[in-house]
């Protein structure tokens, strides 16, 4: 299955955006699972650190420097796609925070837990809601951080609350 038939990034396209263990290793950073092209850049003018490239073309695909990101999130509600995260793996011994966006209703509250679904909706584990602020930008998505078993970091990229 491919991207364009159901959604889900391939793990090769995974691998092409993920930062370095090594960059990994020095805190949170960016993970910008965007890889169709499509006239869109708001990401570009969120991050005032330099972490995104200026695109050459508005229909590129974003390109990262993840030096300069500083895991700070604010792109995060800035993108319409809802393909940017931030995941931090030096958060404890056990648990990374990953950093997602949330659009819908409930919103989950600080220092509760719920299910962290993987890219297909599935159930994957309970996770424990760490922070829950809201975009920088009108009308953007919320901006949730979660505690998550480091060895689910790569596959939880949603959450279901219940009412
Ligand atoms: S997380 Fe913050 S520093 Fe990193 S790319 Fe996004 S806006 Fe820039
Ligand atoms: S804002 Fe989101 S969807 Fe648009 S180019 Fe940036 S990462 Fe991709």
């Amino acid at each position: 299955m491919t991207l364009e038939k159901n959604g889900i990034p391939t793990p090769a396209q995974l691998a092409v955006i993920k930062p370095s263990k090594e960059r990994l290793a020095k805190g949170p950073v960016v993970l910008v699972e965007c890889f169709q092209k499509i006239p869109c850049d708001p990401c570009y003018s969120a991050c005032k650190r330099g972490g995104f490239l200026p695109f050459e073309d508005i229909n590129d695909l974003p390109q990262m420097d993840y030096d300069k990101c500083n895991g700070c999130g604010i792109c995060i509600g800035a993108c319409p796609g809802l393909a940017i995260f931030v995941i931090d793996e030096t958060y404890s011994e056990q648990e990374a925070l990953l950093t997602i966006p949330w659009e819908f209703l409930p919103v989950p509250d600080e220092g509760s837990t719920v299910q962290g679904l993987n890219r297909s909706g599935e159930p994957v584990a309970p996770v424990k809601v760490v922070k829950v602020r809201p975009s920088a930008k009108k009308n953007g998505a919320m901006i949730i951080s979660l505690a998550v078993p480091k060895e689910l970091a790569d596959d939880i990229r949603s959450i279901r609350v219940k009412d």
